[in-house]
């Protein structure tokens, strides 16, 4: 963490992960409220089968990581979430907005336009390889959305996306181009793009995957102050350490299915499956790549 920006760290200490998906107040009575369900979802490309039957739910506040080897599934699987990918068959629940296909819901090719766009509107991603706009500054990429999609004044916009962009320890980078940011800056913009959409739930596609190393931590720091104060996110990563620490729970994607899926705490000191506990010594071996 000795990289990350002085502006961040009074945020960090302290931090600790909410408690999974319980309102405050009233964690004994009430049910957790679910953000955002998946319910066997498949997805087919020709012959091959990438999702066969994955479900998946995170209450609010919750932090879930997806961790599975390359091509198990776990980027079609997001994009399944937001409806970047149809899948042949399933359900999504954002909210109080659901898509349902096949068996009795929508055909993969009939889906209601409207209804996606309402789901897409409660959800952000965030991307490996960042996906900024390359003709647009750092603020110009973060109040984007808010004008255009969400109808947001302006001068709102631009207030709460410098506010943003301070969280994220971008200030002084606001008028800089991507192309002139180091791949650590870009990707805080991009995590600060996706939180000006004031989203339900943030969809986070091994977001420190495409940086050097030593970009890493600043980062992660920034998700760890999202997960702290009770940002509901699912996050694919291959960070083992991180998705311990700030997960509430860790799903095991293996050739599009759940594996396992569990408490970080149990799950990565103790696999039930015999295939997680391959996968984990491949990781501790440095065989994993
Ligand atoms: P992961 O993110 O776990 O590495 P992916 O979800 O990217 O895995 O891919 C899972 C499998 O689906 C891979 O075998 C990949 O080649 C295949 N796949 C993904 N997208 C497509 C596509 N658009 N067309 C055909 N095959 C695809
Ligand atoms: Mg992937």
């Amino acid at each position: 963490m000795s990289d990350r920006p002085a502006d961040l760290e009074p945020a960090i200490r302290g931090s600790s992960v909410p408690s999974v998906g319980l309102s405050r107040g009233s964690a004994a009575r009430s049910a957790p409220l679910i953000a955002i369900s998946a319910h066997d979802v498949c997805k087919s490309y020709g012959q091959v089968t990438v999702l066969n039957g994955v479900s998946l739910s995170a209450c609010k506040g919750e932090v879930i990581s997806i961790i599975g080897a390359s091509g198990s599934g776990k980027s079609t699987f997001l994009r399944c979430l937001n409806l970047l990918e149809v899948p042949d068959r399933g359900e999504i629940t954002v909210g109080v907005e659901r898509v349902k296909i096949g068996a009795g819901g929508a055909r993969p090719g009939g889906i209601d336009k409207k209804c996606v766009e309402r789901l897409r509107r409660r959800l952000a991603m965030v991307f490996q390889s960042f996906n900024l706009w390359h003709h647009r500054t750092v603020l110009g990429n973060v109040i984007e959305a808010p004008i255009h999609v969400h109808g947001r004044p302006r001068d709102e916009a631009i207030e709460e996306a410098r506010a943003l962009l301070a969280k994220v320890g971008l200030s002084h980078r606001i008028d800089a181009y991507p192309g002139e940011l180091s791949g650590g800056e870009q990707q805080r913009a991009a995590i600060a793009r996706a939180l000006a959409v004031n989203p339900d739930v943030i969809l986070m596609d091994e977001p420190t995957s495409a940086l050097d190393p030593e970009l890493v931590g600043e980062v992660l720091g920034v998700i760890r102050d999202l997960a702290a104060e009770g940002r509901t996110m699912i996050i694919v990563t291959h960070e083992m350490a991180f998705a311990r620490d700030v997960s509430t729970r860790t799903v095991f994607l293996h050739r599009g299915a759940v594996e396992e899926e569990g408490e970080p705490a149990s799950l990565f000191t103790a696999p039930r499956s015999a295939r997680l506990g391959q996968f984990l010594a491949s990781f501790r071996s440095g065989r994993f790549t």
